[in-house]
């Protein structure tokens, strides 16, 4: 029976049983397409690596004696739905059958459901093959409950795939999580591992991007382009992120400097969200160089915390929260984004430096995320989708079902608290803690009021007075709503005042 398999630009999964057996009735389809590179402004480097990889792909699948079609950017110009394009294939090479891998976005995933139920022809789908949990797995683990806490998760998935255990009930080290030992600020030592990458020219691509006039932002650096786009490749970074970083990993996870741009992060998310990389392979290489006395256990349990424990909950969040989950917007925030967060030009260091390396890496690490541009976005009262498709579209790992939680509802607290315990808000102590950027500051960090004194300051302050309703009966920041409560009158009247004023001047801060 003559059968078309679609493959999407995030199902690059060398590994997957489809893969098994060549078969001349079996044709593999890639589209490059606007439908996908349009939904929300897209930084250049992530339509480009997608594209590439794609590409990458199709040839290795016809090396291997596999049929493919591949379907450029030129070629689909005429139309810009994915549905189209599938249905003309279907038509011209008089296939039997339709077959794709489920989707892990919601809206791809609606629309494919739909097209495959109008279909005279019988259709399947199949697994990605990719992740460790089903999709309404964590549902089923919080079931009836308000609070899903990642850790009550996070440690079923160590038993369950007998990951740093020692036993099937006890974690190794007798603690499941040191989370309180990744905190430390970074002084310059050790010296950040030279970018290993190797460089790509994809010239030619990005003339064909141009020339289907899909609008982008952020540099492309289409010459010396640095995310892998083959498994090789991959693999590659993964085998540098073991041996030169992972063991640090964990003592600077959460440090912000202005001289070292990645530190020791494993820039895995655009191999893993692509499925060049299966989760399970990254999280055993780790626990491996544990075990051989390479990394630390504190490294390691940080680092597998986040792929066996956040990415398979975070995913988990998405299914069983959409459709409807980008729409939340709890504490009614309605801002619109200021210009300067597509072009970094702001006075106020800490976000122009993580807002200009994004725009000219297409990559920030968790905490330029979440505690700068996600912390400023949620002091400021900026809107949740707003927000959302900014992340969305700025970060070359950025697909729906892993940025929506981690923007909406870890950063910008808009589903009420169902994922994180509280919100993540800072003043510039704690930025000034973690980091370098205050120093060099146009701003005084510890200065609350005045032309000089750092926003993050009085926005924090007048953010907690501003949702007392919502946010004061939480215990998690119960201290917050303490300290408020003891400062005097007329502190807390200027604070707002200033507060007030800095908003009314958001585009020039
Ligand atoms: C507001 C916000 C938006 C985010 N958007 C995305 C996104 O679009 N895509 C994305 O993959 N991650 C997202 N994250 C999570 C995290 O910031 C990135 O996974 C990480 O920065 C990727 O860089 P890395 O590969 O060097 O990660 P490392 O710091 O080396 O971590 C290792 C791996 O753990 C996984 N991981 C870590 N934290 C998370 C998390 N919170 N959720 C899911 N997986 C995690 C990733 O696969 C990552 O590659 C977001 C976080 C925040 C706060
Ligand atoms: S002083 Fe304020 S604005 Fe400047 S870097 Fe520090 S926290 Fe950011």
């Amino acid at each position: 029976m003559k059968t078309l398999r679609l493959i999407l630009g995030d199902q690059l999964n060398r590994q997957h049983s489809w893969f098994e057996k060549i078969d001349a009735n079996t044709l593999y389809l890639f589209v490059e397409i606007r439908q996908e590179t349009d939904y929300v402004l897209h930084h250049a480097q992530k339509v480009l690596g997608i594209f590439a990889a794609m590409r990458q792909f199709a040839e290795e699948l016809k090396e291997q004696g596999h049929q493919v079609i591949y379907l450029p950017i030129g070629k689909t110009i005429s139309n810009h739905d994915l549905i189209f394009w599938i249905d003309q294939i279907l038509k011209e090479y008089q296939c039997e059958k339709f077959a794709y891998i489920e989707p892990d976005e919601y809206r791809l995933d609606a629309q494919l459901k739909v097209y495959a139920q109008s279909l005279t022809i019988p259709s399947v789908v199949v697994t990605a093959e990719h992740f460790l949990t089903t999709r309404f797995e964590v549902a089923d683990v919080f079931k009836g409950q308000k609070k899903w806490l990642m850790e009550t998760f996070y440690r079923k998935m160590r038993i369950s795939f007998n990951i740093l255990m020692n036993g099937n009930k006890k974690p190794i080290g007798d603690k499941w999580n040191f989370d309180a030992e990744n905190r430390k600020p970074y002084k310059g030592q050790p010296p950040e591992p030279n970018d290993h990458r190797a460089s790509q020219d994809l010239s030619l691509i990005w003339q064909e991007i141009q020339d289907a006039q899909i609008k982008t932002f952020g540099n492309p650096s289409e010459k010396d382009f640095r995310w892998p786009t083959t498994r090789a490749q991959a693999l590659k970074d993964l085998d540098h992120f073991i041996t030169y970083r992972l063991p640090y990993f964990g003592d600077f996870q959460d440090a912000l400097t202005l001289h070292a741009w990645r530190l020791f992060h494993s820039f895995l998310s655009f191999a893993l969200n692509t499925k060049m990389l299966h989760p399970l392979e990254v999280i055993e290489r780790a626990q491996t160089a544990y075990v051989a006395g390479h990394a630390p256990l504190t490294s390691v349990e940080g680092f597998i915390r986040q792929i066996l424990g956040w990415r398979e909950y975070i995913r988990g969040v998405y299914w069983s929260q959409m459709p409807g989950y980008d729409e939340k917007n709890y504490l009614g925030n309605i801002k619109d984004l200021p210009p300067w967060f597509w072009t970094g030009q702001t006075k106020m260091q800490c976000l122009s430096v993580t807002i200009q390396q994004s725009l000219e890496h297409a990559y920030a690490h968790h905490i330029q995320r979440l505690m700068i541009t996600g912390n400023f976005a949620l002091l400021a009262g900026l809107h949740p989708k707003q927000v959302h498709e900014w992340y969305l579209g700025i970060y070359i790992d950025a697909f729906e079902w892993v940025e929506l939680p981690n923007t909406l509802g870890m950063s910008q607290f808009a589903d009420g608290g169902l994922l994180a315990t509280k919100p993540y808000v800072s003043s510039a102590a704690y930025i000034n803690k973690m980091s370098d950027y205050c120093k060099t500051c146009h701003y005084d960090w510890k200065s609350k009021i005045g032309a000089n004194a750092c926003p993050m300051n009085s926005l924090y302050w007048d953010f907690f007075d501003r949702h007392q309703d919502q946010l004061a009966s939480n215990p998690r920041i119960g201290m917050s709503y303490v300290t408020l409560k003891k400062m005097a009158p007329e502190d807390l009247a200027a604070i707002k005042s200033q507060a007030k004023m800095l908003l009314s001047k958001i585009n020039e801060l």
